[in-house]
This record gives C-alpha cells, structure tokens and sequence, in this order.
C-alpha cells in the first residue's frame, strides 16, 4: 500500500509548476518568432494553446511520476493542440537550450529517463 505523503504532492506540484513555466517560454518564443508578437505577450491562438496546456498538466493522472508529454502513452492533447505544440517544441526546443539552459536540459533529461522506465 502506498501511502501519499504530503511531501509528495508538494513535489507533485513543484514539478507542475515547472513544466508550465518551461512550456510558457517556449510558446513565447515560438509566437515572438511566428506571430511577430510583442516580447512578453502572446497572440490569441498561442494564449488559448498555453492555457490548454495548462489545463491539461492539471489534469495530469501521472503527478510526480510524469514524465516529457511527448513520450507519455495516454496522448491527451486533441489532435489540432497536439500538432501545434510539437511544432512549437520543435522550433523552441533548441532555442531554450541556449536561452533557458537550465530548464531546458532538465526538459530533455526527463524525456531521455521516461522513455526508459516503465509506468505501473
Ligand atoms: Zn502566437
């Protein structure tokens, strides 16, 4: 039986937190770069793909043991979001590296450590 520490959920939510910062530049830098929007604002269409990214970290049934969404099995990005955030990651990925290098090799590490380990 596993017990649910509240430590655990502060991780859970530290972990969260991070993910949606990571996210949030890389939308900002792939709108800045394709929406010539103004620095540190958002055109309508990336808000709306931040926000439903968001919502669906929220929604995580993974927690703490998330992994990097693109290799997660339950695929619970619409099909449309879905194109669109892989394009941004794509374009932002190497960007943050030199941008964000912190939060961008943490990204990467756990993309490299979830294709490995096995969920349940
Ligand atoms: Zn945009």
């Amino acid at each position: 039986m596993i017990k649910t520490k509240p430590f655990a959920q502060k991780m859970t939510m530290k972990k969260l937190e991070k993910e949606k910062k990571t996210i949030g530049i890389m939308i900002r830098i792939f709108c800045g770069a394709h929406h010539r929007t103004a620095r540190k604002l958002l055109c309508p269409a990336c808000t709306e793909l931040l926000d439903y990214v968001k919502e669906r970290l929220n929604k995580c049934p993974y927690g703490a043991n998330k992994g990097a969404c693109s290799k997660c099995k339950i695929h619970c990005y619409k099909p449309g979001k879905r194109k669109q955030i892989t394009e941004v990651m794509r374009y932002s990925g190497p960007k943050m590296a030199r941008k964000h290098p912190l939060l961008a090799i943490d990204h990467l590490l756990r993309l490299k450590a979830s294709g490995r380990s096995k969920t349940i």
